[in-house]
C-alpha cells in the first residue's frame, strides 16, 4: 500500500495553520521526502512516523519554504543514530549546497553516524526503487533572465533552477508540480496523470481554474498555499473547481492521501 503524507502545504509565508511545503510517500514501510520545508521532522513524528525511515529527500529547488527542514532533519537523524545512509536529489548546484549547509550549521560530514549523499538529477534521471519511479521536469518558476543575470552576479552559486516531479507507483500516475512560473509548465506531463498536485503560491485562482478545466485535470490537489489563502480553502475550492466535472481538494497539514 502506498500512500501520500502531506506534511507542511504552506508556500513562502507560514502561517498558524500551515508549514512549510513537504510532503513525504508511505511505502512497503519506507519514506521518500518530497520536498522538505522546516520543520518536515517534527511533522512527520506527528503523522506517527520515524524520519529514519526515510530513505531519500528529493528537492525540487533550493527555495527556503522547500529546503529550510533539511539541516534540522540531517541533525535528527544524527542524534538518533540512523543505520543507513540518506539521499539527497536535488538540481544541478545541490552537492555545493549539501556541503555549505554542512559547514553553516556546524554538521561537518565527519560526525555523522550515517553517510549523507547529494545526487544532482536533471531530465533524464529516473529514480526506480521497489516499484516506485520518479521523474524530473524543469519548471520556468527560475528560468527569467533576472535570475540569470543575479545567477552571474554572484559567481554562478544561486543556481536558479526548479523542477516538478512525476512520480509513478502502483499502476498511478501523480504530477507534483513544484514551484511553477505558470500551470503551462505542466502541459508535458499531463498526459494520463491520475493525480496532480499543484503549488498555489503563483498564481491567481481564476487562472487555476481555467488550467482544470482547459486540461481537463481529472482530479487536483492544491497545496503550497499563499498565506492569504490560508484559511479560505472552501473559497479557493469553489473558484478552482467552478465549472469543471473533475476533483479538486484543497491539502492541509497532516493530510493522508491513500494511492
Ligand atoms: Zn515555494
Ligand atoms: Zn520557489
Amino acid at each position: 500500500m502506498t500512500e501520500l503524507l502531506i506534511l507542511g502545504t504552506s508556500a513562502g509565508v507560514s502561517t498558524a495553520n500551515r508549514h512549510h511545503f513537504s510532503m513525504a510517500i508511505k511505502r512497503n514501510g519506507r519514506l521518500y521526502l518530497i520536498d522538505c520545508g522546516c520543520p518536515a521532522n517534527m511533522l512527520l513524528k506527528k503523522m506517527g512516523e520515524d524520519p529514519r525511515k526515510i530513505d531519500a529527500v528529493f528537492l525540487t529547488h533550493w527555495h527556503p519554504d522547500h529546503a529550510s527542514g533539511l539541516p534540522m532533519l540531517i541533525q535528527d537523524l544524527q542524534l538518533t543514530y540512523k543505520p543507513e545512509g540518506l539521499s539527497i536529489y536535488g538540481p544541478a548546484g545541490t552537492g555545493r549546497k549539501l556541503a555549505q549547509l554542512q559547514k553553516m550549521f556546524i554538521l561537518p560530514p565527519e560526525i555523522y553516524p550515517f553517510n549523507l549523499h547529494a545526487i544532482e538529477y536533471d531530465e533524464e534521471t529516473v529514480f526506480d526503487f521497489d516499484g516506485l519511479r520518479i521523474e524530473f521536469f524543469k519548471t520556468n518558476h527560475l528560468a527569467q533572465e533576472t535570475w540569470r543575470k543575479l545567477d552571474e552576479k554572484h559567481g554562478h552559486e544561486i543556481t536558479p533552477i526548479a523542477y516538478g516531479l512525476v512520480i509513478h507507483v502502483d499502476g498511478k500516475k501523480i504530477v507534483v508540480s513544484g514551484d511553477v512560473f505558470s500551470s503551462n509548465d505542466l502541459i508535458p506531463v499531463l498526459p494520463d496523470a491520475d493525480l496532480v498536485i499543484h503549488e498555489f503560491g503563483h498564481m491567481p485562482p481564476n487562472k487555476l481554474n481555467a488550467f482544470v478545466k482547459e486540461q481537463q485535470i481529472p482530479n487536483l490537489l492544491i497545496t503550497h498555499i499563499h498565506h492569504e489563502w490560508d484559511l479560505r480553502a472552501e473559497e479557493l475550492r469553489e473558484i478552482v473547481s467552478e465549472g469543471h466535472s473533475g476533483e479538486v481538494n484543497v491539502a492541509y497539514d497532516l493530510m493522508r492521501v491513500a494511492i
